[in-house]
């Protein structure tokens, strides 16, 4: 049964236990040990995750059914073609730009730290201007349409997306020297964590972590970065070190008297695929088509999602601004974040 067969190997190569098991088949348990040992049990914690979080949300009657279905319809269409596209752009781009890169680093502890900071600086260009370009917003929003939080909205990627991030995150981590081996082990980690920032309220409720909220992002931090709320809109672009959202200002933590709406401001409808999916491409399209002048109609493909060609902008920095003025008790809470922040919503 040819079905059957293709269908077992989807389901363990999602549930990513193939390495596992075949390392236990094998006997051999002592591969365990090994980097690829160690790997092959990481695979499988984020899709476990996913299905525990599944059955507490029924448990609680709280399953986020809509988010589930739309993210699984959205994974499957994926699965066949944006991962390709994306390993493609990650080889072309390590042997276009590696012979023009002035060092290399090597396997050490201190090279990696700088390789993940260099990383975490690379991710963050691409995840602001997927927020901060319309054109790029439109690849980005599919991340953002669920209005809830679970582990199957790290599958929520329209299939371009991995191809335009893996460009610019591999081009400059190449640029500045990283080698591809502390690249790829860094993509491991990132992606793991990167899947984890995205547990459900049904599995932790509050995921500050204490003091950890300090030094790292955490989970309620990247729940913030979901928020359609004045106050979070465009905020929190890192991933694990969020060291470059405080040099930039963009840094925010969840406050407790806000509660957060997940989401996005257009009006859409999040269980409908075709709208998470392609909306915001139709919605730029319509602005470009009425834009008077090749001018306007440019700007619209490059200027921030609610720039406005009569001048009325609906801009996440206008919003906040507005919002700032109302709310001047966010702007002394925290002197330095909220004074960048401030002079930037100008
Ligand atoms: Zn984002
Ligand atoms: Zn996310």
């Amino acid at each position: 049964m040819e079905v059957l067969d293709t269908l077992y190997n989807e389901v363990v190569g999602f549930l990513g236990i193939s390495q596992a098991w075949e390392i236990l088949q094998s006997g051999n348990y002592s591969t365990f040990k090994t980097y690829d040992g160690v790997v092959s049990l990481i695979y499988p914690i984020i899709p476990l995750l996913l299905i525990l979080e599944l059955i507490l949300g029924l448990i609680y009657k709280k399953p986020d059914t809509k988010v589930y279905k739309i993210n699984f319809l959205i994974y499957i269409f994926n699965r066949f073609i944006g991962r390709f596209i994306a390993i493609a752009m990650i080889t072309i781009c390590i042997g276009l730009f590696q012979k023009y890169a002035p060092f290399q680093t090597e396997m050490t502890w201190y090279w990696f730290v700088y390789a993940y900071i260099i990383w975490e600086f690379a991710h963050f260009l691409y995840h602001y201007w997927g927020h901060k370009v319309r054109l790029f917003w439109c690849l980005h929003s599919t991340h953002h349409a669920p209005e809830n939080m679970n582990l199957s909205v790290t599958h929520a990627h329209f299939f371009l997306e991995a191809p335009y991030a893996d460009t610019i995150r591999t081009t400059v981590c190449i640029l500045l020297g990283v080698q591809p081996e502390l690249l790829f082990l860094i993509m491991f980690i990132d992606g793991t964590y990167g899947a984890f920032i995205h547990i459900g309220e049904n599995v932790i409720k509050d995921a500050r972590f204490g003091p950890l909220n300090k030094i790292m992002l955490t989970p309620s931090h990247h729940r913030v970065h979901h928020a359609r709320n004045p106050l979070y809109m465009d905020t929190n672009f890192c991933n694990l070190l969020n060291i470059w959202d405080h040099v930039f200002g963009t840094y925010q933590e969840e406050e407790k008297e806000v509660k957060i709406e997940y989401g996005i401001t257009r009006e859409m409808d999040s269980g409908n695929f075709m709208d998470v999916y392609f909306g915001e491409f139709v919605a730029l399209f319509r602005d470009v088509i009425k834009a008077p002048g090749i001018k306007n109609k440019m700007l619209y493909i490059f200027m921030p999602p609610g720039w406005s060609h009569i001048g009325d902008h609906k801009t996440s920095k206008v919003t906040r601004a507005a919002y700032f003025k109302d709310n001047p008790t966010y702007i002394t809470q925290n002197k330095w974040k909220l004074t960048k922040n401030l002079k930037s919503e100008v």
